[in-house]
């Protein structure tokens, strides 16, 4: 098919309208696992996705479950934050951070870090 004597901005015209029409992702923010931004339709998205949120998941929900329901009782278990040396204390015998922002962090990156050498 041979479009000749056409404009190419009548030709263009209607799909670029299509083309520019704005996904606008609602909410946007910085992974707290890799730093990279991210913008997504998605409610609760706090990571730039894939391996981050296995990652986030692993090191940071799991501690603020135990926050929320762990209240005051016995703690079985305590160590030091391998990343900082404070001192925790929990129910948790897979815990290694003092559970800080910071160390979480680090923890979630270490964990993205296993997992890529895994998968190669
Ligand atoms: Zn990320
Ligand atoms: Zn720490």
């Amino acid at each position: 098919m041979v479009v000749s004597v056409m404009d190419p901005d009548e030709v263009y015209g209607s799909k670029r309208k299509n083309y520019n029409k704005p996904i606008k992702p609602r909410f946007k923010g910085t992974c707290p696992v890799c730093g990279k931004e991210w913008k997504s339709n998605r409610p609760g998205q706090v990571t730039c996705g894939g391996e981050c949120s296995f990652a986030y998941h692993d090191a940071y929900l799991v501690h603020q479950r135990y926050e929320k329901y762990g209240k005051v009782r016995e703690f079985k278990y305590s160590g030091e934050c391998i990343f900082c040396g404070k001192e925790w204390k929990s129910n948790r015998k897979r815990q290694r951070t003092c559970g800080e922002p910071e160390c979480q962090k680090k923890l979630a990156q270490e964990t993205l870090r296993k997992r890529l050498n895994a998968t190669k």
